[in-house]
């Protein structure tokens, strides 16, 4: 699926037309800033809260990296004059990571320390396999200095374990996700039970774990039923977080359970790669493309 999509005739179906636009509003906020407060507003007025990634990935210029942390710059600003319950959700490789590291590391320390000074954390994303490493290095340097960060972590990967060993002790929060990316089997798990069952093993290290803050990614009953069973011997903060336009009605029957749920909430134009990750997760929305597609 991923395949197919990254192909230039399907993006450009997909992007230049208003069924894909449209398809792409279930998913992502808007293009603006203002339509993401907005949302975040609605969010958590229904008691739910937020974490705002400002889409984009692999900028191939450090300008660009640059204006990538600016806007994220602004995000926070806004997340503060509004006091919207809110973080961030950054990638490095729109801050520079893969093309200068370094510049990658300050663009963070300079997202990191203004986080600090509106009062919220900053979620950095895990991305393709062979970004895992510098990604993690990166995030010891940040959390090591500011105590506001936290970062993704795929049950997919086979070094995953190993991985947490090194950033529990570091205090932060710990989103735990299943993987989007299409990865080789040299390091990662290939069945759908075998992605599972190491989500369930992490999952439950992470739960027993103090110190830290398990962030559980996912839209899967059965897995967020073995988490809900072993909360209940947990005293610590933990939350759940799901996507923005994904499973709404299960959002809201845990916050009503008493959950804490942070919605993860994508916005701007950069919003191909996003959408096709999404696609490939779940073909019926490929199809619901497809059938607006033919009978727009
Ligand atoms: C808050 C959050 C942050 C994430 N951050 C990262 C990250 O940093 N790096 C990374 O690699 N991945 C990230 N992911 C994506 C994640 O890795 C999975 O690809 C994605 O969540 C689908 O897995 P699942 O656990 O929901 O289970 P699945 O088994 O894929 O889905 C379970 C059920 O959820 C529903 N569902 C799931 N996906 C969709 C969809 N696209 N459209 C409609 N319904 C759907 C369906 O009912 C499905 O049966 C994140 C996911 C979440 C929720």
């Amino acid at each position: 699926m991923l395949a197919v999509t990254d192909r230039s005739i399907t993006r450009k179906m997909i992007t230049e037309t208003p069924v894909g636009r449209a398809v792409a509003e279930r998913f992502v906020a808007g293009d603006t800033l203002e339509s993401a407060i907005a949302v975040t507003r609605v969010l958590n007025a229904s008691g739910m809260r937020v974490s705002l990634d400002h889409l984009g990935e692999h900028v191939s210029r450090i300008r660009e990296a640059e204006a990538a942390r600016d806007s994220y710059l602004a995000c926070l600003g806004e997340i503060a004059r509004n006091d919207l319950d809110a973080n961030i959700s950054i990638k490095l490789t729109q801050l520079g990571m893969g093309i200068d590291n370094g510049v990658a590391a300050r663009n963070l320390d300079e997202i990191a320390s203004a986080a600090l000074g509106a009062g919220t954390t900053v979620t950095i994303d895990m991305e393709e396999s062979g970004y895992t490493q510098t990604t993690l290095d990166l995030y010891v340097g940040a959390q090591s200095t500011y105590g506001n960060l936290g970062v993704a972590v795929q049950s997919y990967l086979f070094r995953t374990a190993a991985d947490l060993d090194r950033v529990v002790p570091l205090g932060g929060h710990i989103r735990l996700c299943k993987g989007a990316y299409a990865e080789p089997k040299a390091v990662a798990y290939q069945t759908r039970e075998e992605v599972d069952a190491s989500f369930d093993r992490l999952g439950a290290l992470l739960m027993e774990t103090p110190g830290v803050k398990p962030a559980i990614a996912s839209h899967d009953d059965t897995r967020l039923a073995k988490i809900l069973a072993s909360s209940k011997h947990r005293s610590e903060p933990w939350e759940f977080q799901m996507l923005y336009g994904i499973r709404r009605d299960r959002q809201a029957e845990l916050v009503a359970m008493g959950h804490e749920m942070r919605i993860y909430v994508p916005y701007g134009e950069a919003w191909y790669p996003y959408l096709t990750r999404r696609m490939a997760e779940r073909p019926p929305n490929l199809l619901f493309f497809m059938r607006a597609l033919i009978g727009g």
